[in-house]
């Protein structure tokens, strides 16, 4: 009777300690891959700042040459005014210098817009490499710390594994529906009876029934929480299993 009283307590004890450590070999996977997938989101922010950076670049230096060889036909054009005969071809060049001058006004306010866009991208390049440097080292730890741990609840999960079933064997076999049904319920599968109270869950046992405890003939259940009733005494004397 003890000794099945201890089997029961050291396996309800093996069990918590399993289901721990099942439920870190479930969530840290998960710590380490939320973290992963932060520090992948900075960096691909980071890479479509630069990528934006680029393209403004390429699109204003396009503008600025587009400028430039206007610049050259405006100053060619203007050569050519010298030359010209008639009115009408005058005319027409003077209409033409105009427009183009008109049209490198419009590229000169786009390089503008280009280059306001361009100084906000390399400030939040900058504020982005930053964050990305911060997160490398806080999650990079964290990642790193996880992964210990992962590895250290590995070889601890196996072994309390064969613990559990040495032990597991050991239990009698009218104990197993008992521990089944109440071994996964908080505050232990055994409770100590004492002045005719289950300390279990503090309800009081009746007097028939708390005498039968006391005699240690037969396993008897705690008729409110089902959990099976010990004395002081033997808990006292109470072996540890091996
Ligand atoms: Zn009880």
């Amino acid at each position: 009777m003890r000794e099945q009283l201890v089997v029961l307590d050291t396996l309800r004890r093996i069990d918590l300690e399993l289901s721990k450590l099942e439920q870190n070999l479930n969530d840290y996977p998960e710590k380490i891959s939320d973290f992963e997938s932060e520090l992948e989101t900075a960096k691909a922010r980071l890479e479509s700042l630069h990528g934006e950076n680029q393209t403004l670049q390429k699109n204003k230096a396009g503008l600025e040459l587009e400028i430039s060889s206007n610049e050259d036909l405006i100053k060619k054009a203007e050569q050519k005014l010298f030359e010209i005969k008639t009115h009408k071809e005058y005319e027409a060049l003077q209409k033409e210098i105009a427009d183009t001058k008109r049209r490198n006004a419009e590229l000169e306010d786009k390089v503008l817009e280009h280059m306001t866009r361009l100084e906000q991208v390399e400030a939040e390049i900058a504020a982005g490499r930053e964050d990305l440097a911060a997160k490398e080292a806080e999650y990079g730890e964290k990642i790193n710390s996880y992964k210990e741990k992962l590895e250290e609840i590995r070889s601890l999960y196996e072994p309390k594994k064969e613990e559990k079933e040495k032990i597991a064997s050991r239990i009698s076999p009218e104990l197993i529906p008992i521990y089944k049904k109440i071994g996964k319920r908080n505050g232990g599968v055994i409770a100590l009876a004492k002045a005719e109270v289950c300390t279990g869950c503090n309800m009081k046992i009746p007097s028939q029934l708390f005498n039968e405890v006391l005699t240690h003939t037969r396993f008897i259940q705690c008729p409110n929480c089902q959990k099976i009733l010990y004395t002081e005494d033997e808990l006292n004397s109470a072996a540890t299993p091996e």
